[in-house]
């Protein structure tokens, strides 16, 4: 059995790889915009509690550990065949561009922060200048969350979006929520301002239950 390899440790393998490849491009992309590493964040981090990405870079395994979760897995593999099946799907007068990256740099008391979003596809008119973003969560929520509805604002700032669909799905429900109010420039200024001076610490109730950091936290409300 040891000598085996088995198709869990395969995927996670996978993973891994995918993300060290995805780590180097934003690296490069910190040295484009001389940008400290430290000082670039995901808008997936945007949404949730700041000390989250310190322990994700303190320890890295944990956030391997991370990978074995069920819904991580579940997740994952959904956005892969997704973007495996739609890329580039050219349907009617619309195009489907799978895994779209975007970045914005915000500079907070005269330091600038390179803010990066990968939204899972943007569907583009062939004639119109027109976008529309597709964003999809395996979930076992019945309505969109605060934070799913916060990054699509997000979104539609980052990649001109006129609307965002938020497709949620579970074992049971599959369901299209559409996201059309748009965070400015200020809104993003402000809550890159509120994460990089910790002021919601968690930044939502539930947050400290489902954190793989939890038995770590200072500032754990989780237990
Ligand atoms: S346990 Fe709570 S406060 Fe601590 S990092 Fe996790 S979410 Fe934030």
């Amino acid at each position: 059995m040891s000598e085996e390899i088995l198709p869990l440790r395969l995927i996670v393998q996978k993973f891994k790889y995918l993300d060290e490849d995805h780590r180097e491009k934003v690296r490069e992309k910190c040295l484009k915009y001389n940008i400290e590493y430290e000082n670039c964040i995901f808008v997936t981090q945007l949404v949730y509690c700041p000390l989250k990405r310190l322990f994700h870079e303190a320890y890295p395994d944990l956030v391997i550990q991370n990978y074995y979760e069920p819904k991580v897995i579940i997740g994952r593999l959904v956005a892969y065949g997704l973007e495996h099946v739609l890329n580039n799907f050219d349907y009617s007068d619309w195009i489907f561009k799978s895994e779209v990256e975007g970045e914005k740099v915000v500079k907070v008391d005269n330091i600038n922060y390179l803010i990066l979003g990968r939204i899972d596809g943007v569907i583009q008119s062939k004639i119109h200048d027109r976008r529309i973003g597709v964003e999809f969560k395996v979930t076992a929520h019945d309505l969109p969350p605060d934070h799913y509805i916060e990054q699509c604002k997000i979104y539609n700032l980052m990649f001109d979006l006129e609307y965002c669909y938020l497709v949620m799905m579970n074992r049971d429900k599959i369901y299209t929520y559409v996201v059309d109010e748009k965070y400015d420039d200020n809104d993003l200024l402000n809550l890159v301002e509120e994460y990089v001076s910790m002021v919601h610490i968690p930044r939502w109730d539930w947050e400290c239950k489902i954190c793989p950091f939890v038995k770590l936290c200072p500032f754990s409300r989780g237990e």
